[in-house]
């Protein structure tokens, strides 16, 4: 049975990838449905590695949770408990190639949100993920629609993906270069060579006309 908010409004659980997609969903949210929503904003992101990245984006959703004032519940016990490397290692097991990794990606977070909206008495859930252009959102989709169906608390699907960036809400942010897991990061930078060290030697200055 979902708690009733002091405000009267409807309790939505909303899941954040980042900083930079919940800006996106903030004001889609605020602008379309305003007085509808008491947002709670929820950080369950396994799939976010090495540490220092999970770090950086969590920070980045913190001090983002501060400018809005809004709550912001996290996975965890406190400090780096909530990074999550290994479980999601040993649940993509063998399955490391797009799409299956993602939809397994996509299905802890969703069920993991369902979930703590279930415990937390919320009436719905949702995730800033479906602002990415970059994410597979269909598959997306029925990841979340199953965590509804597995738990009973219902699914807001809203489709941000032409919402842009919020640029006064992320000012100063920190701006992820890869969609989070280990593979993403290689797919990011395979192609390039900004791993090369040590760097290359600088180019000598062209000579100046006497
Ligand atoms: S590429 Fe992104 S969505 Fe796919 S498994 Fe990695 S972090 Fe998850």
């Amino acid at each position: 049975m979902p708690a009733a908010s002091p405000t009267g409004r409807r309790r939505l659980l909303l899941h954040v990838c980042c900083a930079l997609c919940a800006s996106k969903a903030l004001t889609a949210l605020r602008r379309d449905e305003p007085e509808v929503w008491d947002i709670t904003l929820y950080w369950a992101n396994p799939n976010i590695h090495p540490l220092i990245e999970w770090r950086r984006r969590l920070k980045a959703v913190r001090m983002l949770a501060d400018r809005e004032r809004l709550p912001l519940l996290e996975t965890g016990t406190g400090g780096d408990s909530g990074y999550g490397l290994t479980p999601f290692a040993r649940a993509i097991g063998g399955r490391e190639n797009r799409p299956d990794r993602c939809g397994i990606c996509y299905a802890l977070r969703m069920d993991a949100t369902a979930q703590a909206a279930k415990e937390g008495g919320f009436n719905a859930f949702s995730t800033t993920l479906f602002t990415s252009p970059w994410q597979d959102h269909a598959r997306l989709k029925v990841a979340a629609e199953r965590a509804a169906a597995a738990t009973g608390v219902p699914l807001a699907y809203r489709d941000w993906r032409t919402e842009p960036e919020n640029r006064a809400m992320t000012a100063g942010l920190y701006r992820q270069q890869t969609c989070g897991c280990v593979w993403s990061e290689f797919d990011r930078y395979a192609p390039t060579t900004l791993h090369v060290w040590p760097p290359p030697p600088p180019r000598p200055r062209p000579q100046s006309q006497p």
